[in-house]
């Protein structure tokens, strides 16, 4: 048995299952980013948290939806321009007989 070194409670592992989950979610969005979470919302009221669960849940939501937008457009320019590549080819082919 171990001490976890974040929660202090006792562990098979050198850190606790929960503490393991809060690690990987910082591996994830970077330890800055979880404390921006915890702070807003644990200064809040019991009531008002839910809420601000919810807004910062719509916040991650929205951040991943304008990456995929993001990376929608760049596929788009790149298949345009391969289309072009291919057009400008056919043509230049089609002169040389
Ligand atoms: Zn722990």
């Amino acid at each position: 048995m171990f001490c976890c070194p974040l929660c202090e409670e006792y562990t098979i592992y050198s850190v606790c299952n929960d503490c393991r989950k809060i690690r990987h979610y910082m591996s994830i969005y970077s330890k800055g980013r979880i404390i921006e979470i915890l702070d807003s919302i644990l200064s809040r009221t019991e009531d008002k948290q839910d809420n601000k669960v919810k807004s910062e849940i719509k916040k991650e939501i929205r951040t991943k939806m304008e990456n995929i937008d993001a990376h929608k457009t760049e596929r788009d320019k790149l298949d345009e321009e391969i289309r072009k590549e291919i057009k400008e080819k056919f043509n230049k082919d089609k002169k040389m007989y």
